[in-house]
């Protein structure tokens, strides 16, 4: 029943979606949206076993694809394989993250590379072998990026981070105006702080920390991974047909701070 509904709302039935870091995290809440929303979901990753295990949990028949987005030179041929296995991707979601904490004076090229391989040259070679395919079969599509809050206040430490999920935002701007025309919409999600389970790591042992977190937040509570999710649903949705270049902030107010 609630399944109906939703998929009445987002109406992505017929749809089909591909969420990079779909198992676990936000991605998993991503995809769980989506397929709750009538999507058929696609889910990629690196760790076969995670995946499937996600995958069962979300049901609506979600399945996964096995995928390393830092393998550029392989992404082309995965993409196809997808496509063949599964059917044409529609609606793509760049979730796939990782993150570097190091202090600036001892960070050196490499460590930012470790970053921007993931979210800005991966991300961006799988878009383009995706829009790829949507324009040459004249299909309508949506590109969805994760990007983050800190790009927006900036945080000490996570600079490699930080600077790629800037100029993912830059992309978004791009691509959005490059493919408006040929029916293929392109936006992002930054979330803030988010209750998953590198936060808990990152702060459980570390209470002040946490507090002082906390107080940054309007809302005054961490968002759920759900909240990202919906908020990709509805970018993905027909209902947001003419939103293009955006950057949806799901942060509880965080990045504006008070
Ligand atoms: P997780 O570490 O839980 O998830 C990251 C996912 O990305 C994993 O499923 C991982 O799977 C996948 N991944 C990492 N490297 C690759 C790769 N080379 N190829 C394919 N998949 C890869 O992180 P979160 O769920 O917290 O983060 C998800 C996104 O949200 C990221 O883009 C992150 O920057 C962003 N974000 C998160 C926030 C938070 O509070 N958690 C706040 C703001 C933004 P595997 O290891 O199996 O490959």
């Amino acid at each position: 029943m609630a399944s109906d509904i939703l998929r009445q709302t987002y109406g992505l039935e017929g749809r089909t979606a591909l969420v990079t870091g779909g198992g676990s995290g936000i991605g998993k809440a991503i995809a769980s949206c989506l397929a709750q929303s009538g999507a058929k979901v696609v889910i990629a990753g690196r760790r076969a076993d995670v995946l499937e295990a996600a995958a069962a949990e979300i049901g609506h028949g979600c399945a996964a694809a096995p995928l390393d987005v830092t393998d550029i030179a392989g992404l082309p041929a995965a993409e196809a394989a997808i496509a063949e296995r599964f059917g044409p991707i529609d609606l793509l979601v760049n979730n796939a993250g990782n993150t570097l904490k190091k202090p600036f004076e001892d960070s050196d090229m490499s460590d930012f590379d470790q970053v921007f391989d993931v979210h800005v040259r991966g991300a961006l070679e799988l878009t383009r072998c995706i829009i790829k395919r949507l324009l040459a079969e004249e299909r309508p599509g949506t590109v969805t990026f994760i990007s983050s809050m800190t790009a927006y206040i900036g945080q000490p430490l996570v600079h490699g981070y930080t600077i790629s999920k800037t100029a993912i935002d830059g992309a978004i701007r791009g691509l959005s105006a490059e493919f408006a025309a040929r029916g293929i919409r392109v936006n992002g999600v930054a979330p803030g702080w988010i209750d998953t389970e590198i936060f808990r790591k990152a702060t459980d042992s570390d209470p002040a920390r946490k507090q002082k977190i906390m107080s940054r937040i309007p809302m005054q509570s961490l968002g759920t991974t759900e909240d990202i999710g919906w908020a990709c649903a509805f970018l993905a949705a027909p209902a947001a047909k003419y939103i293009n270049g955006q950057v949806i902030l799901v942060d509880g107010g965080g990045a504006t701070g008070f």
